[in-house]
């Protein structure tokens, strides 16, 4: 199949990364969310990314506009008719993605492949709300994604080699590197990153260390480029703690169980760098 055009579902801070990266590689892109101001903010992002790289003298002014003209605006899943690809990037809760996915099923033509950009949740149950179970496929995605360069590719219990197959080349033609994981809670990449970031915030929640201590140890100890309470601010408190009670349910074990400070913060609304404040604050 020749992929053409790719919708991503969701302008937040990795389906904009996402549309930047496939409009990048060359492909037509619609970016969906459910207001106006969302979508434009994901372009705005977009725009300023692509300024920050002519500025570096990365690409040249004429490169950004025709960059920037691939990606449509979208409010209707309808859209998702003009679709090869789509990539949902909503928020991590199972019931929003498997509304979205069960209607995209119905609006889609028959050979478009259904992806997720999931950090923890169950390919194979989003897939099995849909008709085409063998099409729908993980495409786990790093955060900055115009930076990061692995994709943890997630085939779900059903799915074909040949969508698989399509999936890694269009990942590479993006200048990503795929890795392919099978199916299982938070897969490989936040089954070891999360449980770490809840230990930190466990250090901080018994008045072990500040989470300046605990990142700079961290950081200068093991080398780690950012510490793991900067880092759980930049992934987003909620979707932190989304992770984590994917983990503490899919196995069933206690040693998962979210922090209780880590609850306390998204109760609060302190989701990380996105509101401004978390583990630290920001302008
Ligand atoms: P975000 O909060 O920045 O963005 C989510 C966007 O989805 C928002 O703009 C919201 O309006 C939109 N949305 C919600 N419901 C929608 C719907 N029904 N239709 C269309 N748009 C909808 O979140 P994010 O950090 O970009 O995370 C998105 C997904 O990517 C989650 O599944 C998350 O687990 C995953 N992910 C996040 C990270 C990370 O570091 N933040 C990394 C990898 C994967």
């Amino acid at each position: 199949m020749a992929i053409k055009t790719i919708m991503v579902i969701g302008a937040g801070q990795m389906g904009g990364g996402i549309a930047q990266v496939a409009a990048q590689a060359g492909y037509d892109v619609l970016l969906n969310d459910i207001k106006t101001e969302f979508v434009e903010k994901g372009l705005g992002v977009i725009g300023k990314n692509l300024s920050r790289s002519v500025e570096k003298g990365k690409i040249s002014a004429e490169i950004r506009e025709q960059i920037l003209a691939r990606i449509q605006p979208s409010l209707s899943l309808q859209d998702a008719l003009k679709a090869d690809v789509v990539i949902e990037a909503a928020v991590e809760n199972m019931e929003i993605k498997r509304k979205i996915f069960t209607e995209l099923d119905a609006v889609c033509p028959e050979h478009t492949i259904l992806a997720s950009n999931t950090s923890s949740l169950p390919i194979t149950e989003i897939a099995a709300c849909t008709k085409r179970p063998e099409q729908v496929i993980g495409m786990h995605f790093m955060n900055p994604v115009p930076i990061m360069k692995l994709v943890e590719i997630i085939r779900g219990l059903a799915t074909t080699d040949e969508v698989y197959r399509e999936i890694e080349a269009m990942t590479l033609q993006m200048e990503k590197t795929p890795v392919e994981v099978n199916d299982a809670p938070g897969f490989v990449s936040n089954r070891v990153l999360l449980p770490m970031i809840n230990e930190a915030i466990y250090a901080v929640y018994e008045g072990v260390a500040t989470p300046e201590a605990v990142d700079k140890v961290m950081q200068l100890g093991m080398n780690h480029p950012m510490g793991p309470l900067a880092l759980a601010d930049l992934i987003g408190l909620d979707t932190c703690l989304s992770i984590m009670e994917v983990l503490h349910s899919g196995f069933s074990d206690s040693k998962y169980r979210p922090c209780p400070l880590l609850r306390k913060y998204v109760k609060a609304g302190w989701l990380g760098r996105k509101t401004g404040r978390g583990f630290y604050t920001y302008n």
